[in-house]
């Protein structure tokens, strides 16, 4: 069905070997620290006496909570602090990057900071609906994560990005009209196409929807629209289209609710009926809710590789819509083929670790698919 793959592909993705080698070593270096740094807590007396001196110092439960947890995300952001910057100066060395080390820094500050009010947050919900569902507050408590990511989700472009990146409406051009013209036809409502100043910092480039009601709105990367042709441009912007026709964004929404509500039932029933009375803790300390949040990344480990098949599936329909409904395949190719030498990425990456985690096909049987004869 699929033509030969091309040798200047297989070059490509020889040539990227170096690169994807440092990453990868950085990759299984951070998994392996943070499961030795899991195990010290809760084989060895050290998450214990965390907990002991967040026992002494807080009177009120929420106190302990926002003491043991937020001293266990500091160090574990502390130790992993390292391999970030190892991670951008890789990037700096393959000239993927742009952002100098001030404003990497700033931006890792604003990551920590902004984590720390969220995540603070989720915390104090947590642990709230330990008092008041005793039985059910992991109902209660997924129902509220799901609300919670829906309306991060619709703040994100007027909220969260703009924190990182400048984002201003496009100035008029045949593109933006294009664009708008795209959505008009396939009646999706969009009020302005956004500029997102992706260059300054990297010379990835990308395009999407964001936001949700009133915030929807389209963003294209300047890295995109200035290096690629207006062609290449709406095509990758027909397959985003795609997803939004398809409904793809809440049809992920609910997937991960089903995930979520099987993950915390499961990994609750899991926590209170074997791991708490083998360590003799209860939930609502610090330390039994440690011990349900590593029972919880475990149960969602297979649930993680359903929402990455899920969301494959969802790839392919969108390039089937663009090629079908706006006949836009062979400028899709060109650009998907241009956005994985830009982005280095792999045309065919590992099939394993593409099966197990990756959201998106490979680029290469994407492409071969959109140029497949009809
Ligand atoms: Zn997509």
């Amino acid at each position: 069905m699929f033509k030969e793959k091309p040798t200047e592909w297989i070059a490509h993705d020889r040539k990227l070997r170096p690169y994807l080698w440092s990453h990868r070593i950085l990759g299984v270096t951070g998994t392996i620290t943070s499961l030795l740094v899991t195990a010290v807590l809760i084989f060895t007396p050290t998450g214990r006496q965390l907990e002991a001196a967040a026992l002494t110092y807080f009177h009120s439960s929420l106190g302990q909570w926002i003491y043991f947890f937020g001293t266990l995300a500091l160090v574990m952001k502390l130790i992993s602090l390292p391999l970030s910057m190892a991670s951008h100066e890789i990037e700096w060395k393959f000239g993927l990057a742009k952002q100098k080390w001030g404003s990497w820094f700033g931006d890792q500050l604003k990551t920590l900071l902004l984590g720390a009010v969220l995540g603070g947050f989720v915390l104090v919900i947590l642990r709230l609906s330990l008092d008041w569902f005793p039985t059910y507050w992991w109902v209660f408590c997924g129902t509220f994560l799901i609300l919670f990511s829906i309306l991060l989700a619709q703040l994100a472009p007027v909220l969260l990005i703009p924190l990182f990146f400048k984002m201003k409406p496009m100035e008029p051009s045949p593109l933006k009209d294009r664009l708008l013209e795209l959505c008009r036809r396939f009646k999706i409502e969009v009020k302005e196409v956004y500029h997102l100043g992706l260059g300054e910092k990297t010379e990835k480039g990308n395009a999407a929807f964001m936001g949700l009601g009133r915030t929807k709105r389209i963003v294209i990367g300047d890295t995109l629209y200035e290096k690629f042709t207006p062609d290449e441009v709406e095509a990758v912007f027909a397959h985003e289209l795609g997803h939004q026709v398809h409904n793809d964004l809440w049809k992920g929404i609910a997937l991960s609710a089903i995930s979520i509500f099987v993950g915390f039932g499961v990994a609750q029933w899991l926590t209170r009926a074997y791991v708490l009375p083998r360590w003799g803790a209860e939930i609502t300390s610090p330390f039994g809710f440690l011990l349900f949040f590593v029972t919880l990344s475990i149960v969602q480990m297979p649930l993680g590789v359903v929402q990455a098949v899920y969301s494959r599936t969802r790839e392919w329909a969108a390039d089937e819509f663009a090629d079908v409904k706006t006949s836009l395949a062979k400028p899709l190719g060109e650009a998907l083929e241009r956005l994985t030498y830009q982005n280095f990425g792999r045309f065919f990456p590992n099939p394993v670790m593409a099966f197990l985690t990756h959201s998106h096909p490979a680029p290469g049987r994407r492409i071969l698919r959109l140029r497949a004869p009809k």
